[in-house]
């Protein structure tokens, strides 16, 4: 029987209307979007330990033999407590539930069940308290999936209804990959790998089920993408003519880099192009500082010289304060006139900008969120300028190219990303990439050390804030997540050892004590601040202008450093089990230094991290530019960690969600996806 993917999920039995709500809230409306509700993690039932050798705190699996019917006693609170004796051999092990009388009648005597939950030892007592449990036979699972789940739905409910849908033997899903692709990529059909996500026989079973799907999420991805652009082609644009640029190139005062004037050419033809081709969509990435913002320059130059208008939408009022500074003054001697509009402005000027840019008065107006209300009214705009340092969403970008007729677009990207991957990602935009920083910029000098060189790291540290600068500590921050056992979905691999795994948590969890007490020992003489997950909004902010206003002299921080933080003073980055982050993490979080006029350093701490990790710390030391580190990255590690930090971009752009892409760790299969869905837009 093929499953019918789009019945609504209210017809699924044992769901019913209140279900259904509860399961909307996850985006699971249809039995398609339920067998497509990934797990997030895996218990892993399959790291089985024997009493003797169980610790106090860890969560594992036991197979355990009831020795005696359960007893109950009632406590002074009223809570029953049932106590079920078991053992294996190396020792034996009380089973602890409350309030479950039901258990009564669950286990009995002489028979083995697999047991999974957390230890409770005290000295030679062993007890597992409210373990799940099920009868041992040598065809269990080794992996139990855990699903996102909701209040009123819980993870095993979305089990038991995924179960009743793909347990039957006699169910097939409609295959939505063509066979020929199945075939030259080895992927397992559709039905197998739905099966295998949720309940793999195996790691190899996982692995080869995240392959086959996220293959599939990228291909259907690329195929949206390249069709949507097709779309595009049909549109009308701004007709733009060629125009000498000589004056707006005087008037810059540097010499663009090699870099820049390409991009700034591509900008040229794409607006200059003749009126049959579709309007640009065109995305400018570079890293931070890599000077972008000529080049939107540039497009804006063209635009006003054809009679149109820009506007260049920004995240924050201080960064549209910043470049309305910047571009009138570059642009007024050019006699364009260059407009603000945020809504902190007193309402006689916003008036009066409201004014000069339905007039057509205004040629450029540089603005936030203002832009895309109801009262901007444009005479005749011809370009859209997106800062995307802290992105919009497709829809805002919409709105505000609406308010024109054809109108071009341009987005501005600080996130370096390898170009076969945004080929992919943003296959509807065009991608220019500033891979070139201007002259003149001191690279941030970078150096790997371990252990023995705390102390002169620490040194270095206070004698950089004794000379006025300022310090940033980072640690791998993953204190918000509690150690629940689990092992998340992107964790897995053929090769994923259990007890690798549980060293590596723990090592990041003492790097969390590590932070806290930073301040108050080695620093405790200094201003430190110290910003963690759990902070309030208002609290982490206060912290971040106390430090920007120069009012501490370290900030230790758990957490990624909020990327919109500008302190030029800053002149030193310690950063802790450095080989816990990506390397474009890395670079990104460097990126926080070097901003001012002082020399500047990156440290990586790292102890025995092993060889591959050292051979991509090594890279931090001697590559500066984003490009390189990301294309090395993405090559080592796969594309899931790009995918995964710019999940809210990417979810945003494209209509279709990639839920499982983030998971993988091969890049080639990425551009096979690419490649694959290249060959079928062809061929239409
Ligand atoms: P971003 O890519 O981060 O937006 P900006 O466009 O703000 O970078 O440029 C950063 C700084 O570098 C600006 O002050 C800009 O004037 C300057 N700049 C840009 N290009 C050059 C260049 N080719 N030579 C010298 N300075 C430059
Ligand atoms: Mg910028």
């Amino acid at each position: 029987m093929t499953v019918d993917l789009d019945t609504d999920i209210r017809r699924v039995s044992g769901v019913g209307s209140v279900g259904a709500a509860h399961l909307q809230k996850l985006g699971i409306t249809t039995v398609g979007s339920l067998l497509y509700h990934f797990p997030r993690a895996y218990e892993f039932r399959g790291n089985v330990k024997t009493v003797a050798s169980a610790e106090d705190g860890e969560t594992a699996a036991f197979i355990l033999t009831v020795t005696a019917p359960p007893s109950f006693a009632k406590a002074r609170s009223g809570i029953m407590i049932f106590k079920v004796p078991a053992g294996d051999g190396t020792g034996a092990c009380t089973i602890t539930f409350f309030n479950q009388s039901y258990i009564k009648n669950t286990f009995t005597a002489g028979m083995s069940y697999r047991f999974y939950g957390k230890v409770i030892r005290r000295g030679k007592r062993v007890e597992l308290s409210s373990p799940v449990y099920e009868p041992y036979s040598d065809k269990l699972l080794p992996l139990y999936p855990v699903y996102p789940a909701t209040e009123g739905f819980s993870s095993v409910k979305i089990n038991r209804l995924i179960s009743s849908i793909i347990d039957r033997d006699d169910i097939t899903l409609p295959e939505d990959l063509p066979e020929e692709i199945i075939k030259a990529e080895d992927l397992m059909s559709r039905t197998e790998a739905i099966r295998a996500i949720h309940h793999p026989s195996s790691l190899e079973a996982v692995s080869r089920a995240k392959k086959r799907l996220a293959f599939e999420e990228l291909f259907l991805f690329a195929l949206n993408a390249r069709k949507n652009r097709k779309g595009a082609e049909h549109t009308d644009r701004a007709v733009m003519r060629g125009c000498s640029c000589d004056p707006f190139k005087k008037a810059l005062g540097f010499e663009p880099t090699g870099a820049q004037k390409r991009v700034m050419n591509e900008i040229y033809s794409d607006l200059t192009a003749d009126g049959t081709r579709p309007p640009m969509r065109r995305m400018v990435s570079g890293d931070v500082g890599s000077g972008k913002t000529v080049c939107a320059q540039l497009g804006a130059y063209v635009a006003a010289e054809n009679g149109y208008q820009t506007a260049v939408m920004v995240p924050t009022e201080i960064l549209a304060r910043q470049h309305y500074g910047d571009f009138k003054k570059l642009f007024s001697p050019l006699g364009k006139t260059v407009v603000l509009l945020v809504s902190e402005l007193p309402a006689k000027e916003k008036n009066a900008a409201y004014e000069a840019i339905s007039s057509g008065e205004c040629d450029i107006v540089i603005g936030t969120h203002a832009l895309i209300t109801d009262k901007v009214n444009f005479k005749n705009l011809g370009l859209v300028v997106c800062d995307e340092q802290h992105r919009f969403g497709v829809m805002q970008r919409q709105t505000l190219l609406n308010k024109g007729e054809g109108a071009h677009m341009l987005v501005m990207s600080a996130t370096p990303i390898p170009r076969t991957l945004a080929l992919v990602l943003f296959g509807d935009l065009d991608v220019s990439v500033i891979d070139e920083m201007p002259p003149g910029r001191r690279a941030v000098r970078t150096a790997y050390r371990d252990e023995e060189s705390r102390d002169k790291i620490y040194d270095f540290i206070r004698s950089e804030i004794k000379a006025g600068r300022q310090a940033y500590v980072v640690c791998p921050g993953i204190e918000e997540t509690e150690d629940d056992g689990l092992i998340p979905l992107e964790a897995l691999s053929p090769d994923f050892s259990a007890e690798n795994y549980g060293k590596e948590v723990n090592r990041r969890k003492a790097a969390v004590n590590y932070a806290e007490t930073l301040s108050e020992t080695v620093f405790s003489d200094l201003r430190v601040g110290y910003l963690h997950g759990k902070m309030k909004g208002a609290e982490k902010n206060a912290v971040m202008k106390a430090f920007e206003r120069g009012e501490l002299d370290i900030l230790v921080s758990t957490t990624v450093i909020e990327v919109g933080i500008n302190v030029p003073n800053a002149s030193v980055m310690l950063v802790e089990d450095a080989d816990c982050f990506g390397l474009s993490q890395l670079h990104q979080l460097r990126g926080r230094v070097g901003r001012g006029k002082y020399a500047s350093y990156c440290i990586l701490m790292a102890n025995s991290p092993g060889q591959t990790a050292e051979a991509r710390l090594k890279i931090m030391e001697s590559e500066n530019n984003g490009y390189k580190i990301a294309e090395f990255d993405l090559k080592q590690r796969g594309p899931g960690d790009f995918i995964r930090e710019n999940d809210e971009k990417i979810r945003q752009h494209g209509a279709l969600k990639l839920k499982m892409a983030g998971a993988l760790d091969d890049a080639s299969l990425l551009y096979r996806a690419f490649e694959w869905a290249e060959k079928y837009t062809k061929e239409g």
